[in-house]
């Protein structure tokens, strides 16, 4: 078995931005430069992209939604919403984008890759069911997430680290106590949504965590809110595969968000997440790459997900401290307080290892 597929490919470039966007294709070429620098091609095999069948879409996606999307976008340019451009090359790549994530992550549900890194553009975490939002215009990790549960996983996790709250991710599995749905972003930011209270509807209380921090956090309070939030759930829900929306806009330079997070920061994610899906998921892991604007956060941030996966197993590290930035030490400990109120209890760090 080939210890890591992965998905990079040209058709994710020609989903053309107008003039100034962010959400640009070089974010793909600098993903993909910055991969195949580090020897991805001898780390890892590349898996073709294939579209999203009408079936997969379905799953996530509400019929008249996908109906008005095939109507406007192919081969045209125009907007969805005041952020979320189309381009003639944007259909083929949105189909790409969740197709292949599907493909690449039912690939290493069934075991012919151990782990996977997915290189897709348009993003889509905050795609929801019905609506195109936030650059994103088909839900890609939740495309996968509904197709891996289709496929026999029984549980699957996603874990959102995207500087931005996943709303759509959010909504999509809200009923769904088979999805854990685990987000830490800037709060109060875009898209509003992510307090800590939002917890999933009453079937399934608890499958849903949000940790909301406040702008200007870094490596230090990320490691605490994994160490504390994230790593304790996991490994009560212990998911069949574990996805990652890997943003890469809680870089310390990016131009869009006021977080302070180094390459240093996003390996540290990556190498814990390894480490839990190595004890609790079977080894099953899939990143995704959502945002990030910074040309040397993406690469570097995405090398550094490379090399967590590619990388020998490593135990998990030491417990991070809770931060000493009190605003972020009462996110964390309110995020622990509105589950332990609601009878979700998340573990203490020391008894989840
Ligand atoms: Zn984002």
């Amino acid at each position: 078995m080939a210890a890591l597929g992965y998905i990079l490919d040209e058709v994710f470039v020609h989903h053309r931005a107008p003039s100034g966007h962010p959400e640009r294709p070089a974010r793909a070429e600098a993903v993909r430069d910055a991969l195949t620098a580090a020897g991805i091609d001898a780390r890892g095999q590349r898996v073709a992209t294939r579209p999203a069948s009408d079936d997969e879409l379905a799953r996530v996606h509400a019929p008249d939604y996908l109906d008005e999307l095939a109507i406007a976008v192919p081969g045209q340019s125009g907007w969805l919403d005041a952020d979320t451009y189309f381009s003639p090359g944007t259909w083929d790549a949105a189909l790409a984008a969740a197709g292949s994530t599907v493909q690449l992550t039912l690939d290493v549900l069934h075991g012919r890759f151990a782990h996977g890194i997915s290189v897709v553009r348009p993003p889509g975490h905050h795609a929801t069911r019905d609506r195109a939002m936030g650059f994103c215009l088909l839900n890609n990790v939740a495309v996968a997430a509904a197709a891996a549960r289709a496929e026999g996983a029984g549980r699957v996790a996603i874990l959102d680290w995207d500087v931005h709250h996943g709303n759509g991710t959010q909504d999509i599995f809200w009923n769904d106590p088979n999805v854990l749905y685990l987000s830490v972003h800037q709060f109060p930011f875009y898209p509003g949504s992510g307090a800590p209270t939002e917890l999933g509807s009453s079937r399934a209380l608890g499958a849903t965590v949000n940790v909301g921090l406040p702008a200007g956090c870094g490596d230090a309070e990320y490691a605490a809110v994994f160490d504390h939030v994230f790593l304790p759930k996991l490994g009560v829900f212990r998911p069949d595969v574990l996805l990652i929306s890997a943003g890469f806009d809680a870089f310390q330079h990016d131009p869009l968000a006021g977080m302070r997070v180094t390459l240093a920061g996003f390996a540290a994610m990556a190498q814990r997440l390894r480490a839990a899906a190595d004890r609790w998921s079977a080894g099953r892991i899939v990143a995704v790459l959502e945002g990030g604007y910074d040309l040397d956060g993406l690469g570097g941030g995405m090398t550094a997900v490379l090399s967590a996966f590619a990388g020998p197993a490593e135990p998990l590290p030491a417990i991070a401290p809770l931060p000493a930035h009190m605003v972020a030490r009462a996110a964390i400990e309110g995020t622990l307080a509105a589950h332990r109120n609601a009878g979700a209890a998340i573990p203490d760090p020391t008894t989840a290892r």
